[in-house]
């Protein structure tokens, strides 16, 4: 069988990043608006400021305006929802991200609840999880669907075509990942089966798979023969694993290596969903400011 062909997600997410920014520089000239992003991080997770200072430079090079808001570690929640409540306010702020997680003293449902749904740019608000959980099979996704999952359903777009009466199966049903991604599919009209911890022969039921979104943190845990032949596998997982040299690098949930040879597309662990997820943020992002500036949805 011949090998995989690699989803390229770094080439597709850049190639989104430059649409998003036609977009910005065309809803400028038509309305005079700039869209705004607004990120707030609570504490000093490495991880999470470097993801934050991302998405600010990001949206900056795209031409939107950015409004970073860093709060110390023993910020209460009263002090993040009085933030929160400012930029649901605040008409220059098209899209409100809060970094997650949180810190233990703040409730993260509640400040999720807090944040407008329209200015709610990781699609996180239970108002956005119910349009996705109701939404009509094709109809547009004209509100702010979870980056990640968005962006995952965009590179199978792309890589398949129509995706109508496959069968997806979604190993792992986080709110954040596997559960939205459930929801796309659907949507795309494919036979849609969601697989967890406690789901029975996960090997037999992957292997039914036409597309295998793996989304569950566990380095190399998909084998390649719990592979379909010609299956296209959307690997989600990012693991840092230790290398032989005393370094580390960061791998998917699937064995890559395994599955080359079996699947007939892959995303490779970097650089396969990874790119997308700051991409669709901006999107989703643009999307908002086009909505409040009374503008009909535009695919990109
Ligand atoms: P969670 O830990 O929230 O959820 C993991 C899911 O995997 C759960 O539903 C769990 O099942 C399931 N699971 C765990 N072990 C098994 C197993 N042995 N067999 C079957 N299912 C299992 O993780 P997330 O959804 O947040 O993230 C998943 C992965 O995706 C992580 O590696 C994360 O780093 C990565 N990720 C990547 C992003 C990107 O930008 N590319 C963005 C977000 C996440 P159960 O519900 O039964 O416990």
């Amino acid at each position: 069988m011949a090998e995989a062909r690699l989803i390229d997600g770094k080439a597709f997410a850049s190639g989104l990043r430059e649409r998003v920014g036609k977009g910005v520089a065309a809803l400028k000239a038509e309305t005079g608006v700039t869209p705004g992003l607004a990120t707030v991080l609570v504490g000093d997770d490495p991880a999470s400021q470097v993801y934050v200072r991302s998405k600010g430079k990001m949206a900056a090079e795209l031409g939107m305006a950015s409004f970073d808001h860093r709060l110390s570690a023993g910020t209460t929640e009263e002090e993040l929802l009085t933030l929160v409540a400012r930029l649901n306010a605040d008409p220059l702020v098209n899209g409100i991200l809060v970094q997650l997680p949180l810190p233990k003293q703040i409730e993260t449902p509640r400040v999720l609840l807090a944040v407008n749904p329209d200015k709610d740019v990781d699609g996180f608000h239970p108002i956005n999880v119910g349009r996705l959980g109701s939404i009509a099979p094709g109809a547009r996704l004209d509100f702010p669907v979870p980056c990640t999952p968005l962006g995952c359903s965009m590179l199978l777009a792309d890589a398949l075509g129509s995706l109508a009466g496959l069968h997806a199966v979604v190993v792992g049903r986080s709110n954040l990942v596997g559960r939205p991604v459930a929801q796309l599919l659907l949507r795309a009209n494919c036979t849609v089966t969601i697989a967890h911890s406690r789901t029975r022969d996960l090997a037999a039921v992957c292997r039914s798979a036409d597309i295998l979104v793996v989304a569950i943190g566990k380095p190399g845990f998909v084998r390649g023969d719990w592979i379909k032949p010609g299956a296209a596998v959307i690997d989600v997982g990012i693991n840092r694993v230790p290398t032989a040299e005393g370094k580390t690098r960061l791998v998917g949930d699937v064995a890559f290596a395994e599955a080359l040879p079996i699947a007939a597309h892959l995303t490779p662990v970097p650089g396969g969903v990874g790119p997308m997820t700051v991409a669709c943020l901006m999107y989703n992002t643009l999307q908002a400011a086009r909505r409040k500036a009374g503008l009909p949805f535009v695919a990109v």
